[in-house]
């Protein structure tokens, strides 16, 4: 899609409403297939700090930087590669002196020869001046790292607007940088722009400076450690409207919410930045209460138009899309911005050390949507957007979890979305509340203003909870797809057994899945909860029940990710008949099975089978049988795995009439299934 077509589309979603669930965060808005992006490994140092002076004319997509970065020698080096890609160095100096480097466009790095050989524990300054020139470079509409569009009302854009969007590799950009999430380091970000122009970025605003040439310098510094992708810079002529938000752990410190808008979409009758952005204090109280106290100094929002993405959760600054201020969104977003918020706590605080672990920052942010709801509006509202993010017709939930990339599946999907945020809750059921949220702080507290990976998660489950769960992460997050069943429930009045039989009917490269499910059985005068183990492709559980249940419900609360593909049929046993069908056996089973019946006198029999449409698959038998009992094989080679029935007409050979299906009670039918 090219850029021209993709701002059309925005500006009808805009003028419109804007309501699609799926206009969302990054997701929507995948690039043009799978970046290679030539990660750094094995480096011989560690980014200490960045300081970036930039200068943005603003009149066009011009942006020229120097960039200070502080290294921090960890094994003896004689060169240093970094990042960097459609950056014109035009000096480069280590510790003062003028260095040689070498710029390696195709793989987006560059090296620096070091005068000398440097041994661990020294540090370098290295300065770089340059400028971005991306002009030959072939890049998608949604990869420039630093976006520029002029001021045209007609495409509702109403200042010109400068600002950055990285992550996941796209800081290497606009600066010259280690673009990698393992690594963090404080910054400071300096923004010279037009008089007129505000500036946003990370951290707290240190100082304002009207220069002489009718430019102002915006002075940002982040004392907190920060990794490149959530470094942002985000300028036009906004106007700011600011809020305030009380520490639950200090009610008298209370810390700015500062956010970036233009004057018409302040709080006007398309836009209303005010009504959508003013949950923001009360979601921050409700998630420092539950995950600890905000870890920032400030928070806030840059309002971005044209923007290929829904939001952006730079550190303290998030980046939104215009449309989540339309008052027809209100308040369908605040979901959304929820989502954004939690990710200063879960991908800024606590970052995914690896984009193969992106599930730890967008399962998270959101479960937290889902926590937001639960908190303020009752477990009714969250179990609503469980069931909206329950999403088995997504490509790629057939997927595993962990790894999107290496699976050819864009990394930003409802996979490390919706489904990560459905096994956060699952872990939730699986150990309680009271464990899950020590694991959330245990999580936070071990990883703080560090990174952390799937690994590391798992341990402070097991840590937390003094018990191993591996098995679990082992089938959610690094196995694929997720749990389908079919089920079939029998009674037996004699013995007074009730018989459920759940077989997992999912594919045979999927796990096997180990899981608790509450089978809840109905009675005429009460109801009764039952909590299973499932963990075989096949699996029967008797229970003991003086009278047959009337109906039973599987997982009644949705506690589990499961998709229900066959509901159970009774078995029609009714009447006087001249026959008996048994149960095929084996079943469930893989291509071969055998029907048994009893035929009490001589009959014309057709026995045919059907899928679970009522689609006719395959006739055993239409024939006069005499007397006896009869097993007939069943070959399903040819079929694919699911449910199937199996049906027996009789018909007394005596009979003048021809052998046509008119009476109930000379029918049965049963239910089979194919695993293969
Ligand atoms: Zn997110």
């Amino acid at each position: 899609m090219n850029k021209k077509k993709l701002i059309i589309i925005l500006s009808i979603l805009i003028s419109t409403i804007v309501l699609s669930q799926d206009f969302f965060e990054k997701y929507n808005f995948p690039r043009n297939g799978i970046i290679e992006h030539n990660n750094l490994v094995n480096k011989n140092f560690d980014v200490l700090h960045y300081r970036l002076n930039a200068y943005l004319p603003m009149e066009d997509s011009s942006f020229f930087g120097d960039m200070d970065i502080k290294i921090l020698i960890t094994q003896q080096s004689d060169s240093i590669k970094l990042n960097a890609l459609g950056l014109v160095f035009t000096s480069l100096k280590v510790n003062d002196t003028d260095a040689t480097f070498h710029l390696y466009p195709s793989s987006e790095t560059f090296t620096i020869i070091l005068p000398r050989t440097y041994t661990a524990n020294e540090t370098i300054n290295t300065k770089i001046s340059y400028y971005r020139d991306v002009s030959t470079l072939n890049l998608s509409y949604n990869r420039k790292g630093y976006y520029w569009f002029r001021k045209n009302l007609d495409s509702k854009i109403e200042e010109n607007i400068g600002y950055t969007m990285s992550e996941p590799y796209d800081a290497r950009l606009w600066m010259p940088c280690f673009d990698d999430p393992s690594d963090k380091a404080t910054c400071e970000i300096n923004i010279t722009v037009p008089s007129g122009y505000q500036a946003g970025s990370n951290g707290l605003l240190i100082d304002v400076i009207q220069n002489p040439d009718h430019t102002v310098t915006f002075k940002w510094k982040e004392d907190l450690p920060i990794t490149t992708y959530l470094m942002v810079i985000s300028a036009s002529k906004y106007s700011i409207f600011k809020q305030y938000y009380r520490r639950v752990s200090n009610p008298a410190d209370s810390i700015e919410i500062i956010n970036y808008i233009w004057q018409v979409d302040s709080a006007g009758p398309t836009w209303n930045a005010v009504q959508a952005f003013s949950k923001v204090p009360w979601m921050m109280e409700i998630f420092s209460t539950i995950f600890g106290e905000y870890p920032f100094v400030k928070y806030g929002h840059a309002v971005a138009y044209p923007f290929y993405y829904g939001g952006m959760e730079h550190q303290t600054l998030t980046t939104v899309h215009r449309g989540w201020l339309s008052v027809n969104a209100y308040p369908f977003y605040d979901d959304y911005i929820a989502h954004e918020l939690a990710h200063q706590w879960w991908g800024d605080l606590v970052t995914c050390h690896t984009f193969k672990d992106i599930w730890l920052n967008e399962g998270f942010a959101t479960y937290s949507e889902m926590l937001w709801r639960e908190k303020a509006f009752g477990i009714q509202s969250r179990n609503e957007l469980l069931t909206r993010y329950t999403r088995f017709n997504d490509y790629s939930w057939q997927f595993a979890i962990y790894d999107p990339e290496s699976q050819g599946v864009y990394l930003f999907t409802s996979n490390v979305y919706q489904k990560a945020g459905w096994v956060l809750h699952m872990l939730r059921n699986l150990v309680g509340d009271s464990l899950f949220f020590n694991i959330l702080m245990n999580y936070r507290n071990l990883h703080a203003y560090a990174t952390a990976t799937t690994e590391d998660f798992i341990d402070v489950v097991n840590f937390t909870t003094q018990s191993d769960y591996r098995w679990f992460f082992n089938q959610w997050i690094y196995g694929k797809g997720w749990l389908k069943i079919a089920y079939e429930t029998s009674y037996d009045e004699n013995t007074k057994n009730f018989v459920l039989s759940i077989a997992q009917v999912q594919d045979n490269s999927w796990p096997t899945y180990k899981t608790p499910i509450d089978i809840k059985f109905y009675f005429p005068d009460k109801d009764t909860v039952v909590t299973i183990w499932d963990s075989l492709r096949v699996q029967n559980f008797v229970f003991s029940f003086l009278t047959q249940p009337d109906s039973i419900k599987i997982d009644p609360d949705n506690k589990v990710l499961k998709q229900i593909i066959s509901q159970p049929v009774l078995v029609q046993n009714d009447g006087i008949q001249n026959f008996y069908l048994y149960q095929n056996y084996p079943n469930p089973f893989n291509s071969i099975t055998e029907i048994k019946f009893d035929l009490i006198s001589d009959s014309y029999v057709k026995l045919k089978v059907y899928d679970l449409l009522g689609n006719e698959v395959q006739t055993l038998l239409n024939e006069y049988k005499v007397a006896g009992t009869y097993n007939i094989k069943f070959n399903a080679e040819n079929l694919p795995s699911g449910v199937y029935y199996y049906r027996l007409l009789t018909f007394p050979k005596n009979s003048k009439k021809l052998p046509v299906e008119l009476k109930d009670n000379s029918v049965q039918i049963r239910k089979m299934i194919l695993i293969k």
